[in-house]
């Protein structure tokens, strides 16, 4: 017997813990993914190259660039409308959400949260809508689990006598758009400990080198920062970022985004899969009407819904200002890793079509391992788990 296939998502009926405001723009985004991005993108990941100035003004036109900040000329949406539209460009690519979440959790959250009203005045409007593309340089070749190790230095010339200028040495790695971005927002280490700058990247002594030859994430630019004695006035300085929790309060910000980010990687899969096995025949029936097919889909798809329930659960908490960096954790350790273990399983069940581009399995499997990495590792969200649960740090 044959009945109207189901999509995942529909099984647990989650659109109905999604209010009207969030929905109308989680279709706008979806749409534009499917009309502008889909048709793209396997060319962009084969060539490894990606036009992110384009992107990032269709982006800003959209209102996505900061969309869950206030003023400045961004959308204000709540924390849960930002995290559906990380869903829905990650449906599209890991590359594309990566953008998105850059710009705006990273860069713009920096200035928005950190920043000196002169320096959300000159960036802020510009890195809404596009015209500017920032970045964040926070690891280093020898330091990324671990920032607080970092190398990087911030020295100043002494007022009075000396200009009060600030001077940055150091080299930054694996920065997403980094080199394309106007303005990199840089933790370095000063005298009083950790402290965030506001770089424009045309400052003598900046340079940026694309980093090629990824196996993921090949939609999305990667870049080694080097600042090399580069001089900056007084005002660069994020003044209300003191410390470590500086830069880890704009990864948490970053996180959240991913939380969503992951399942939309997972649900493509999923729906590509679905679609596939009901139409490929092998031993003289359709794949789909295997038990062993069955299982495997609906094993993912459980994992799917669960996945749904916790981003809108943690979504919630964000809106109503209750959510804990270990509950972050738990969104992004679960989702990144069921992501990617549907994104495999998923290959299986279209054997050697799976691996090329024309589905976009391998290509999602493969972002997925950025995605398990950065933002801290699968392993990282474990040890904040595990010190929430024992009250034991055991990160060294
Ligand atoms: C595509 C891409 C884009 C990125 N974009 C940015 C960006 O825009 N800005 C930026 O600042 N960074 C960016 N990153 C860097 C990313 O945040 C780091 O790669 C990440 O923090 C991990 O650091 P690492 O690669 O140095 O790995 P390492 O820290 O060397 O970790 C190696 C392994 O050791 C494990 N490990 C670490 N600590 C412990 C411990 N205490 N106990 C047990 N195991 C441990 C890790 O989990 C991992 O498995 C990006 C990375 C990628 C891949």
């Amino acid at each position: 017997m044959t009945s109207a296939p189901m999509s995942p998502l529909a099984l647990l009926d989650t659109d109905s813990l999604i209010g009207d405001d969030d929905r109308a723009m989680r279709d706008t985004v979806r749409k534009f993914v499917d009309d502008r991005l889909r048709p793209e993108i396997a060319a962009w990941y084969d060539e490894g190259s990606v036009p992110v100035r384009d992107l990032a003004l269709e982006f800003g036109s959209l209102g996505l660039l900061g969309m869950h900040l206030e003023g400045y000329g961004c959308a204000g949406t709540s924390a849960t409308a930002y995290g559906l539209a990380c869903l829905e460009l990650e449906a599209g690519d890991s590359g594309l959400r990566s953008i998105v979440s850059v710009q705006g959790s990273l860069a713009m959250y920096a200035i928005h949260r950190h920043g000196s009203d002169e320096q959300k005045d000159e960036w802020l409007p510009r890195m809404a809508t596009g015209e500017a593309i920032g970045c964040f340089g926070l690891t280093e070749p020898d330091f990324g689990s671990d920032p607080g190790g970092m190398r990087a230095r911030a020295r100043q010339d002494p007022a009075p006598g000396g200009t009060g200028d600030w001077v940055l040495t150091g080299n930054k790695m694996w920065i997403t758009n980094g080199s394309v971005a106007d303005v990199a927002v840089v933790w370095a280490r000063a005298e009083e400990g950790i402290r965030g700058f506001v770089v424009p990247t045309d400052t003598p002594g900046f340079s940026a080198t694309e980093i090629k030859r990824k196996m993921s994430l090949r939609a999305s630019v990667t870049a080694e920062l080097a600042l090399d004695e580069v001089r900056l006035p007084t005002t660069a300085m994020l003044p209300e970022a003191r410390g470590l929790s500086g830069p880890l309060s704009c990864l948490t910000e970053a996180r959240f985004g991913i939380i969503f980010g992951a399942l939309g990687a997972a649900r493509d899969c999923l729906e590509t899969t679905i679609a596939y096995v009901r139409e490929r025949e092998i031993f003289g029936k359709r794949l789909a009407a295997y038990q062993l097919t069955q299982a495997k889909l609906a094993d993912m798809s459980v994992e799917l819904g669960k996945g749904m329930l916790l981003a809108l659960h943690l979504g919630r908490l964000k809106d109503e200002g209750r959510l804990e960096a270990a509950a972050i954790s738990v969104g992004k350790l679960n989702n990144t890793r069921e992501a990617i273990a549907i994104a495999r399983e998923c290959r299986t069940l279209l054997g050697a079509a799976g691996i090329t581009l024309e589905y976009p399995l391998m290509r999602h499997a493969n972002n997925l391992e950025s995605v398990l990495t950065y933002e801290g590792t699968a392993e990282v969200h474990q040890l904040v788990i595990g010190q929430a649960l024992t009250g034991e740090a055991a990160f060294r």
